[in-house]
């Protein structure tokens, strides 16, 4: 994480981009939380990488004041990926819904968690594709009813937190875009997590999600902050916790300490980013190169 010696504020991460989001959204939450993280972590937003999903979510790339690329539908992991082993020196963020990061993207999910890689994940969960208008997705529940499942989903859902944890993740949390003061702590000590940390936000979609909205998750989210006797440091007991509330509980989950990220177990991989790096090679030392693979 590269911070800077001028303060920033949150219109350091703000863009002229105007909103497509419709009036409502949950991901303005998602975006008002990162870009006070950002400006309360003093990022400098030329060492902050953020790569976009496809989906409504993946819009947040236009707003928020960083480099950004908005990637193919569920690749943002390896995009990422890219990014941190290229440069470790930048903060990289990845940002979608659930659909490009359960659905098509839930492979290299999976796969960036149990590497631990030093990057942040950021799911704007709604339960729903918003951006094609409608129909179910992975976290929907059973029974759920779209226009794609008018008499309801026959599928049970994926579950973002069980499926991170098991994968060995050393960040996991959730946050409520009716809440970005606590999302915007959560983001800051994902950011600050020295490996991958996922935080999976309740993102209502207020035009066609008419089930999980603002008052549904009012109504049934606990945070496990309210057990003065929980220990995130311990991930049977996180596993119990999400289990117990059905997944539908926010906080920092479980945190694993002192774990060396995928970076650091690499061999030969150089702190310095590859761009200032001096690759070049002289004439004597590639002729040997060359006699040994001859
Ligand atoms: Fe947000 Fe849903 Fe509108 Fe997409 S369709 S911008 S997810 S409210």
């Amino acid at each position: 994480m590269s911070t800077v010696t001028k303060k920033r504020t949150v219109k350091d991460f703000r863009t002229d981009a105007a909103s497509w989001w419709c009036p409502g959204c949950g991901d303005f939450g998602v975006l008002a939380a990162l870009q006070q993280a950002a400006a309360e972590l003093n990022l400098d937003p030329e060492n902050v990488a953020l790569v976009a999903g496809i989906g409504c979510s993946g819009k947040i790339g236009d707003y928020f004041n960083s480099y950004s690329v908005h990637v193919v539908h569920g690749r943002a992991m390896p995009v990422a990926t890219g990014i941190k082993l290229a440069n470790r020196n930048l903060t990289v963020i990845a940002a979608g819904g659930d659909g490009d990061g359960y659905g098509i993207g839930l492979g290299h999910f999976l796969h960036a968690a149990r590497r631990n890689l030093d990057i942040t994940y950021i799911v704007m969960d709604n339960q729903i594709y918003g951006l094609t208008k409608g129909q179910f997705s992975p976290t929907s529940q059973l029974g759920f009813e779209t226009i794609s499942t008018p008499t309801g989903s026959a599928e049970r859902p994926v579950r973002p937190v069980l499926t991170a944890l098991t994968a060995g993740a050393t960040f996991v949390a959730q946050a409520f875009s009716g809440d970005p003061k606590t999302m915007a702590e959560i983001f800051k000590a994902a950011i600050q997590h020295k490996g991958f940390s996922l935080v999976n936000c309740f993102s209502p979609c207020v035009t066609y999600n008419k089930i999980n909205t603002y008052d549904f998750f009012r109504e049934n989210l606990v945070s496990v902050d309210d057990d003065p006797n929980y220990d995130r440091h311990d991930l049977e007991a996180a596993r119990q916790k999400v289990i117990e509330t059905n997944e539908l509980v926010t906080g920092i989950i479980y945190q694993e300490l002192n774990t060396p990220s995928y970076e650091e177990h690499l061999p030969g991989y150089r702190e310095e980013p590859i761009v200032t790096q001096d690759l070049t090679i002289d004439k004597e030392e590639l002729q040997a190169i060359m006699q040994e693979f001859a």
